[in-house]
C-alpha cells in the first residue's frame, strides 16, 4: 500500500490533481464573490502538493522538514492574524521576497549537492538563482517603500543606466560561464555562483530602487511574477513537477497583472521599469503652479448639502483603508439611498497599496457589487454628479494627472472628480499621497476639504442623517 502511494503514477496522478486545484483558485481569485473559497481551494491543492512529497522515499530526514515546517505555520499564522488590514500590502512584498530567496537556496543547496549535473539542470539553477536573487532584494526595496521606511520617490545613483547595464552583463557572463565553463576566469564554481548571488542582490535593489511612489503597483505584480518564474525554475532544479506548474501559474498570472497595472497607469513595463531613471525633471514635489485656496467644510454643512443631493459618487483611496472606514461609508451610502439619492462607488485599479484594494475593504462592509464602477464608467458623466466624496483617496483623483505635462503622474487615467459640481476630499491634511506629489484638486473652485480622520468624519455625517 505504501509502495503505491511512493509510486509514480500516483505523485503524478496527485500533482496534476493539486495542480487542477491551483487554475480553479485562481480563476475564483478573479472575483471578490468566489475569492474567499478560491484561497481555500488552492491551499487544498498546494495541502496536497505538500503531502504527497513528504510521502516520497526519496526524503530521507524528516527533522529538518519538521522543523522548518513548524516554523513556516507558526510565521504565517502569526502574520495573517497580527499582521493588521493596512500593513497587507507589506506583507505580500515581503512573501515574494521570500519565494525567491527560497528558490535561490534551492538553486544554491543542487549547486553545492548535484543529483544531476546536466546542461538542463545547470542552466536552471543559473536561472533560479538569477531570478530568486533579483526577487529577494527587490522584494526588501519593495517592502522598505510601501511601509514608508524608505522614500517613495525614485532613488537613482549616478549613472544608473551604466551601473546597471554592466551589473546586468557581468551577472550573464557568470551565468555562461557557469553553463559552459570555460575556466577562462581561474576561479572555482563555487565561488562564480557566490559572486552570481552577491550581483543579483545588488541588481534587485538597482531595479526597484528608482522607482517612483506611483508605479509600485506594476513593481509589485512584476516581483510577484518572478517569484513565481524562481519557483518555477526551481521545480527544474530538483525535477518536482507540481512546482513547475504552481511556478509557471504564479508567474503567468502576475504577468497578466503586470499589464493590468500598466493599462490602469497607461504606462508601457518599460517605461516603469526605466521611466524612473534620470526623472530629476520630472519632479515629485509638483507643478509648483497650484492656484486656489483651501475651503475647508464642517461635516455639518457637508451634510446640508448631501441631503439635497440627488446623486454621489463615493471615491476610495489609501484613507479609507487606514481609517477603517469602510463600514460607515456603506453606512452612509444607505441613508444617501434612503433620502432618494443615487449612489455609486468609483473604484481605481491602483487605489489604495495593492491591487483589489479598495474592493476587498468594500466587500467586506457588503457593499453590492452592482453599485461598483470602474473610471472609464464614471468619467463620462461626471458633470451631472452632483457630489463627489473622496474619501482618503488622492493620487487617484489628481487632476495634474490630466493638466500638467511635467508631473510624474502626466497620462495615467484618474477619476475625474473635479468635474463634478461639488467635492467633498477626506483627509487629515493637506499631505501628498503615496507618489509624494501635489494634488490641484484640494484648490479647486468646486472642492471642500473635510478635514479629519475618514471613519469619524464620516460617522458625524451618518449621526446627522439620522437625527
Ligand atoms: P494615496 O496614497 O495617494 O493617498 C492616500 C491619502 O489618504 C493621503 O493623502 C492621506 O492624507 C489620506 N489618509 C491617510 N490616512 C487617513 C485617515 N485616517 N483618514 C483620512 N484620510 C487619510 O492613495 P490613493 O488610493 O489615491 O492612491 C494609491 C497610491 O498608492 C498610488 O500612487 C498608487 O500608485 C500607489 N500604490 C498602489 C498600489 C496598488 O497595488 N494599489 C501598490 C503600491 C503603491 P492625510 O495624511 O492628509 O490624511
Amino acid at each position: 500500500m505504501i509502495a503505491f502511494f511512493q509510486s509514480s503514477i500516483f505523485v503524478n496522478l496527485a500533482y496534476i490533481f493539486a495542480s487542477i486545484l491551483f487554475i480553479f483558485g485562481l480563476k475564483m481569485l478573479s472575483s471578490a464573490e468566489t475569492a474567499q473559497r478560491g484561497n481555500l481551494v488552492s491551499a487544498s491543492g498546494m495541502l496536497i502538493a505538500i503531502l504527497v512529497t513528504l510521502a516520497q522515499n526519496e526524503i530521507i530526514a524528516y527533522e529538518y522538514l519538521l522543523i522548518a515546517l513548524i516554523g513556516g505555520l507558526i510565521v504565517g499564522v502569526l502574520a495573517s492574524s497580527l499582521v493588521k488590514m493596512t500593513s497587507m500590502p507589506e506583507l505580500v512584498a515581503l512573501f515574494n521576497g521570500f519565494g525567491g530567496i527560497a528558490s535561490l537556496l534551492v538553486g544554491v543547496a543542487e549547486f553545492i549537492n548535484p543529483s544531476s549535473t546536466t546542461l538542463i539542470q545547470i542552466i536552471a539553477i543559473s536561472f533560479t538563482v538569477l531570478i530568486g536573487g533579483i526577487t529577494f532584494s527587490g522584494s526588501l526595496v519593495a517592502f522598505g517603500k510601501l511601509s514608508e521606511i524608505i522614500s517613495g520617490k525614485p532613488l537613482i545613483l549616478f549613472g544608473q543606466r551604466f551601473v546597471l547595464s554592466a551589473l546586468l552583463l557581468v551577472a550573464l557572463l557568470l551565468v555562461l560561464e557557469l553553463i559552459i565553463s570555460t575556466g577562462l576566469l581561474n576561479i572555482s564554481s563555487q565561488t562564480i555562483l557566490f559572486i552570481l548571488i552577491g550581483l543579483t542582490l545588488i541588481l534587485g535593489v538597482l531595479l526597484t530602487a528608482p522607482i517612483g511612489g506611483a508605479d509600485m503597483p506594476v513593481v509589485i505584480a512584476l516581483l510577484n511574477s518572478y517569484s513565481g518564474l524562481a519557483a518555477s525554475s526551481a521545480g527544474f532544479v530538483i525535477n518536482n513537477n507540481v512546482l513547475i506548474v504552481a511556478g509557471a501559474l504564479v508567474g503567468a498570472s502576475g504577468l497578466i497583472l503586470t499589464n493590468i497595472m500598466c493599462k490602469a497607469m497607461n504606462r508601457s513595463l518599460s517605461n516603469v521599469l526605466f521611466g524612473g531613471f534620470g526623472a530629476a525633471t520630472a519632479s515629485s514635489e509638483g507643478s509648483g503652479q497650484i492656484q486656489g485656496e483651501v475651503k475647508p467644510i464642517t461635516a455639518e454643512d457637508a451634510y446640508l448639502i448631501l441631503e439635497a443631493a440627488n446623486s454621489v459618487l463615493v471615491v476610495p483611496g489609501y484613507g479609507m483603508a487606514v481609517s477603517q472606514a469602510q463600514h460607515v461609508v456603506r453606512e452612509l451610502g444607505e441613508l444617501l439611498e434612503d433620502n432618494g439619492c443615487e449612489v455609486k462607488y468609483a473604484i481605481h485599479p491602483v487605489a489604495g497599496r495593492m491591487p483589489g484594494h479598495m474592493n476587498v475593504l468594500l466587500a467586506e462592509a457588503n457593499v453590492s457589487y452592482d453599485v461598483l464602477a470602474e473610471p472609464d464608467d464614471v468619467n463620462p458623466l461626471m458633470e451631472t454628479v452632483d457630489v463627489c466624496i473622496v474619501i482618503g483617496a488622492n493620487d487617484v483623483v489628481n487632476p495634474d494627472a490630466r493638466e500638467n505635462e511635467g508631473s510624474p503622474i502626466y497620462g495615467m487615467p484618474v477619476i475625474e472628480v473635479d468635474r463634478a459640481k461639488t467635492v467633498f476630499i477626506l483627509k487629515r491634511s493637506m499631505a501628498a499621497g503615496f507618489a509624494g506629489i501635489d494634488n490641484p484638486l484640494f484648490l479647486k473652485e468646486n472642492s471642500r476639504m473635510l478635514f479629519g480622520d475618514a471613519k469619524d468624519s464620516i460617522s458625524t455625517l451618518v449621526s446627522e442623517f439620522k437625527s
